[in-house]
This record gives structure tokens, sequence and C-alpha cells, in this order.
């Protein structure tokens, strides 16, 4: 199974994405957590991306798509992996597309989480007091959901166009949402 989690920031794609990816027994690859543990550790990718990620902006295609080759080359992705919070551009659903067609593997499906924006922002609040993310300031949430808009959601045509595209309404408790995931899920698959 080769999937990516796709919806606007808040969403839960990190929480589901960790269902998903112990159901099916591959790796959840999220470029948010990748820089954001550089970020901590201090590293020089992680000096790099820190303010980038405070002010709620995107990182660079070409580091973002190098890290993503990278990890994908690794031996655990060889049975199936989840990415979760990429591809963000157009630029980086060219990459992928790229490593993907050198690896002779396929995406299987494009899962999109459907959430209204007042209830992100109201969440993102929540998980802003409740962890002290830095990235989840006021003025930073409203970049992040209007780069989404911008940036991001377009790449839900691209998936759409290429009949990949499964869509989950991302309202409700977060076992419900994961029944729904797994319900359209075996719905690809059985069809
Ligand atoms: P996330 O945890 O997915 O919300 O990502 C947190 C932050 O990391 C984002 O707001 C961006 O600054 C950065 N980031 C994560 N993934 C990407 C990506 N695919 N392209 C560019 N920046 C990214």
């Amino acid at each position: 199974m080769r999937l990516l989690i796709m919806g606007p920031p808040g969403a839960g794609k990190g929480t589901q994405a960790k269902s998903i990816a112990e159901h099916f027994d591959i790796p959840a690859i999220s470029t948010g957590d990748i820089f954001r543990s550089n970020v901590s550790a201090g590293t020089p990718l992680g000096l790099e991306v820190r303010r980038i990620m405070a002010d709620g902006g995107y990182v660079g295609d070409d580091i973002t798509n190098a890290i993503v080759a990278d990890r994908l080359a690794e031996d655990d992705c060889a049975k199936g992996f989840l990415l979760d919070g990429y591809p963000r551009t157009l630029g980086q659903v060219e990459a992928l597309d790229e490593v993907l067609e050198q690896g002779g593997v396929a995406l299987d499906v494009v899962l999109s989480l459907k959430v209204d924006i007042d209830e992100l922002v109201e969440r993102l609040r929540k998980r802003a007091e409740s962890e002290g993310r830095d990235d989840d300031s006021e003025e930073a949430i409203r970049i992040r959901q209007q780069k989404y808009l911008d940036e991001t959601s377009p790449l839900l045509d691209v998936y759409r166009d290429r009949g990949l595209l499964v869509e989950v309404d991302g309202v409700g408790e977060v076992s419900e949402i994961t029944q729904r995931i797994f319900a359209a899920l075996d719905q690809v698959a059985t069809a």
C-alpha cells in the first residue's frame, strides 16, 4: 500500500496516519516530524528551517524533495509507505512522481481529510495551548491555512483527475474518523 494523507493543517492527519500505517504495517513518513526533530536536535537542516516553520511558511521544494527521496529509498519503504504532509506543492508532486517512477512503483490512494476551516482554527488554538508549538501562534495559524488553500489544495484536483482521490469527512471523534477511513480504503481495495 502506497498512499498519501492530505488535508489542511490541524485536520488530524498525523493521528490518523499512525493508525493507517499500523494497520498496513508500513512506515508513516511525516515531513513535518522530520523537520521538527531536526529543529529540536539543532542540526544544520533544523537551523535552516526553524524560522520558516515558526512563521508558517513552506520549506523549499529542493530541501523537502531531497529529504523525502532519501527516506523513500530506505528498506522499510519497499513494502509500502504513507506520506503525511507531502507533497504540498505542484513541484513536490512532480518530484514524487519521478521518485516513484524510478522505483517502478505508483501510488494506490490519496486520502483527503475534509474539515471546515473554523473547526480547524479552534482545534489549532487548543493544540497551541496544550503543546506550546511555536508554529501555532495565531498569525502562523492564519498563514498556514492560507498557504494550504493557495498552494496545496490545488493538488487535490491533480490526484482527483488521476482517479486516486478518496475524500473522508474529518469531523468527529478520532476513532469514528479512523473507521470512516478504513471503510473508504476497503472500497478502494475491492473496487
Ligand atoms: P506539519 O507537521 O505537516 O503541519 O508541518 C509543519 C511545518 O513543516 C509546515 O508548516 C512547514 O513549515 C514544514 N513542512 C512540512 N512538510 C512540508 C512540505 N511538504 N513542504 C514544505 N514545508 C513543509
